[in-house]
């Protein structure tokens, strides 16, 4: 019997892998391995649901069985990759051993957790799967549809203000919540914005309501009732803040000990070359859990979906360097709608304001490199992409 390709992880970049090499191979057997359920969900949805007033069951786009059936994929759901072992072509599974004729890594990243004091420092939650957004969403709707019929108005303790954590307070703040961020850098999204521009964002989500406490970090957090909040939440500098839930978004990291047991070449991300392709022969490597030729982490949606297409015609016998043409993202504040467009990192240059909503990076030579637009101005993104060099 032909060895089937082993696909490891039912995010996005799994799915995507799988679906984009059945446009172009109908028979090849795929095994599909996860440790989650297989459900498919669009991971970007969860730090809007509230405004939308969607739950963990809205967000649940189609069940993991109809997407193995209309993909034509076996699904191996709830199990877990303990070990590869790339000699004899095999993966070592709570469920047993699969052997594979080409293997994908589509594992991901995982939150990134700082040691914390306090005897509520485990109740500390962060968001980056649906199963994690179902826990978020119960603490703060007392199991209601929406946070504004749940018995109090609840509190949120944001710990990061990147675009993730900015995302978050828009949509909770939006949504009658009470909502504190608080960040060691000086400003709001510092490593991705326009200083200027990172101002606007820090005064419009100010606007709505948004505590900002910049400079400064959670230092522990310890059950006690407060006035605003069941947990005590203490900052570095000595402050202490009142919360329901403290929710951490403090980035994310791709847990590297798996392949790293394998052998493969392991950096930010397990790397891979312009094909995908890891260190070890047959097997390939994609999405927030990947570092790409150029050396770059790009945990982002498009840059899944260029990846997905190029792996799949090379593992269907084509092969085929993935090319990322500049990737745009959009960053859900709608108090202060976003694209940025950075410059590859390590570029050198500056930012400056053309007009108003637009700014440009450009380079020593003058080269414009990244762009930011805000408000109506993000309607141009094509434009100004066309512009970067
Ligand atoms: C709240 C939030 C909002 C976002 N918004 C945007 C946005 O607006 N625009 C944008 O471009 N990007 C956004 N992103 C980023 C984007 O969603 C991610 O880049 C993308 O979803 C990552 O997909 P993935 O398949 O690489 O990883 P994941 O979705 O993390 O999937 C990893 C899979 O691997 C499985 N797995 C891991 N280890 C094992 C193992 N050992 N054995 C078996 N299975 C395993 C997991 O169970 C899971 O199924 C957002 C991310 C978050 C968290």
């Amino acid at each position: 019997m032909q060895n089937p390709i082993v696909i490891i992880g039912a995010g996005l970049a799994g799915w995507t892998t799988a679906r984009e090499l059945r446009k172009l191979d109908k028979t090849t057997p795929v095994l599909l391995i996860t440790a989650d359920s297989g459900d498919f969900y669009a991971k970007p949805s969860l730090s809007n649901a509230f405004a939308q007033k969607r739950g963990p069951a809205q967000l649940l786009t189609t069940p993991a069985a109809s997407m193995a059936a209309s993909q034509n994929v076996t699904l191996q759901a709830h199990t877990r990759v303990k070990a590869i072992h790339t000699a004899s072509q095999t993966v070592h599974t709570s469920a047993g051993d699969f052997t594979y004729a080409k293997l994908v890594l589509a594992t991901g990243a995982q939150p990134i957790r700082i040691p914390m004091d306090g005897d509520a420092a485990s109740a500390v939650l962060s968001v980056n799967s649906l199963q994690d957004f179902s826990a978020f969403h119960e603490r703060l709707t007392d199991g209601q549809e929406s946070a504004q019929t749940a018995a109090a108005k609840r509190h949120v303790v944001i710990m990061g203000a990147g675009l993730i954590g900015c995302e978050f307070a828009n949509d909770l703040i939006g949504s009658g919540l009470a909502v504190t961020v608080v960040d060691p850098s000086a400003s709001p999204i510092a490593a991705l914005l326009p200083p200027g521009l990172s101002e606007e964002l820090r005064e419009a989500l100010a606007k709505q309501g948004v505590a900002w406490h910049f400079g400064t970090t959670v230092q522990r957090v310890d059950h006690g009732a407060m006035t605003g909040g069941a947990l005590k939440v203490q900052l570095d500098n000595g402050e202490v803040l009142a919360a329901d839930v403290v929710l951490s978004a403090i980035g994310l990291r791709a847990d590297l000990s798996l392949a790293q047991a394998a052998g493969l070449a392991c950096d930010r991300g397990i790397v891979v070359d312009a094909q995908l392709q890891t260190s070890a022969a047959n097997v390939y490597a994609l999405g927030d859990g990947a570092q790409y030729a150029n050396g770059r982490t790009l945990p982002y949606v498009m840059p899944i979906m260029h990846a997905g297409k190029a792996l799949a015609a090379t593992l269907a016998g084509q092969p085929t360097p993935v090319q990322f043409p500049l990737m745009p993202v959009a960053i859900k504040t709608p108090a202060l709608p976003l694209v940025v467009a950075p410059a590859a990192p390590g570029t050198v240059g500056q930012w400056s304001q053309s007009e108003p909503g637009v700014w440009l990076f450009a380079d020593t030579d003058h080269v414009i490199k990244g762009f930011a637009l805000s408000g109506a101005q993000t309607s141009r993104r094509a434009e100004l992409a066309k512009q970067v060099v």
